[in-house]
């Protein structure tokens, strides 16, 4: 029985104040928060075992190495990845989305094209633009609706044979868009391209299985379901990851060095240049055993009920525009109210003891394409409750009157 009182206590933020008012956290898409079995995790590693790893002979850094690799584990089995040596730790998204870009350099030609959305953050398309820069390859664009859906007609028609990556967001963090990537893989396997998804925003909501998906790639962060900031994934199906160079030289990367020659070290290693975020690697897993704890149907179903609720309850203030209104969304409510600017709203339920994002949420494409500055972004998590989207509403009506 999900109970959401009980999984608070899990949280210490959430006792906190801001400005003398109870933190109503709905920054969630940012950066969730973390529960105190991870917090502890991280205070055991550096309390009783911090050690570098893979290298030495000692008891700690045995018990490091061990506990790392188990992480690894924990990671490949939540991802349903076939091996544990398809995952690759990286510090987070952009690391392993610049890990793959870098990568495609050495087998794309002038003339090859890639595809990437429209619904995109900009860490997912800044490195594509200097690919293609690097490689003479043509960048083409997945058009939006006015829903902030993929116009997927279009898609189908920009797939050709000289079409060699496709890149898409599971989940747009600017809109909460849920991207129909199964049909997205599917047909740009039909022309032979290769896949990377941004799970970025979809693993806080959905457990995704990268065999059934299918998919080449897929990239996430830990500290956006409940883990640590600076540590991620890049799984890629190993035919992929043997096909693609390593992306820095270092120290865990080699298997032999001389000035003459140096050999690659076998997957993982070969893209874990350097002493990694051994302790977040740690915690990560221990996010991930939390986080299937509480249940991800629990967690879909309990969050879609508050998206029901916020989505009612905002749209009876005067004036509000919901941006993003697909039918396939997550927990994220991107709006606006009259001509407001939402930074002078934003400021105001800060304020009130309301953290929600504010601005165009790196993903400029989009405000263009509705022609507004930005929104106000409330992004909800399994640890929020309908009282917190009352105070928000009252906070949002209080805005506007002072603003109007
Ligand atoms: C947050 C986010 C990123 C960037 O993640 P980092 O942890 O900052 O590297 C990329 N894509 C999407 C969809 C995101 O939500």
């Amino acid at each position: 029985m999900f109970n959401v009182d009980k999984i608070r206590e899990d949280f210490p933020i959430l006792k906190r104040t801001v400005h003398g008012k109870p933190l109503v956290y709905f920054d969630n898409a940012a950066t969730s928060q973390t529960p105190q079995i991870v917090i502890d995790t991280i205070v055991d590693y550096y309390s009783n075992y911090n050690s570098n790893i893979h290298r030495g002979v000692h008891t700690l850094s045995q018990e490091a190495t061990d506990k790392y690799e188990e992480a690894r584990i924990k990671i490949q089995k939540h991802f349903n990845a076939k091996e544990a040596y398809e995952i690759i730790l990286t510090s987070g998204t952009t690391h392993s989305i610049n890990m793959v870009a870098s990568g495609f350099a050495s087998l794309l030609n002038k003339g090859d094209e890639i595809i990437v959305s429209a619904l995109e953050h900009h860490s997912n398309i800044v490195p594509w633009q200097m690919l293609c820069e690097k490689t003479g390859a043509i960048l083409k664009v997945i058009p939006m609706t006015d829903e902030g859906s993929l116009d997927m007609k279009t898609y189908h028609n920009l797939l050709n044979d000289k079409t060699k990556l496709v890149f898409s967001n599971h989940v747009s963090n600017a809109l909460g868009t849920v991207n129909p990537i199964e049909e997205i893989i599917a047909a740009a396997h039909k022309v032979g391209a290769a896949v990377l998804i941004d799970g970025a925003q979809a693993t806080p909501h959905i457990k995704p299985d990268v065999q059934a998906l299918n998919v080449d790639f897929y990239v996430a962060s830990a500290h956006k379901l409940c883990g640590p900031t600076g540590v991620g994934l890049l799984y890629g199906k190993q035919e992929w990851l043997e096909k693609l160079p390593p992306y820095q030289g270092g120290g865990e990367m080699i298997a032999t060095v001389s000035f003459e020659k140096t050999t690659y070290a076998g997957l993982p290693h070969k893209f874990e240049a350097g002493t990694p975020n051994i302790c977040g690697g740690i915690a990560f897993g221990a996010a991930i055993d939390y986080m299937n704890s509480v249940g991800f149907d629990a967690i879909a179903n309990y969050e879609n009920e508050l998206l029901e609720y916020g989505t009612s309850e905002l749209l009876k203030i005067d004036g509000l525009k919901i941006y993003g209104t697909s039918a396939e969304k997550t927990a994220v409510i991107s709006f606006n109210v009259n001509d407001i600017h939402p930074y002078d709203i934003g400021a105001i339920l800060d304020k009130l003891g309301i953290a929600v994002r504010t601005g165009h949420h790196c993903a400029q494409p989009i405000m263009d394409f509705y022609k507004i500055p930005g929104t106000i972004r409330a992004s909800f998590s399994f640890y929020n409750t309908k009282e917190e989207i009352d105070i928000l509403v009252q906070g949002v009506k209080r805005a506007t009157m002072m603003l109007s």
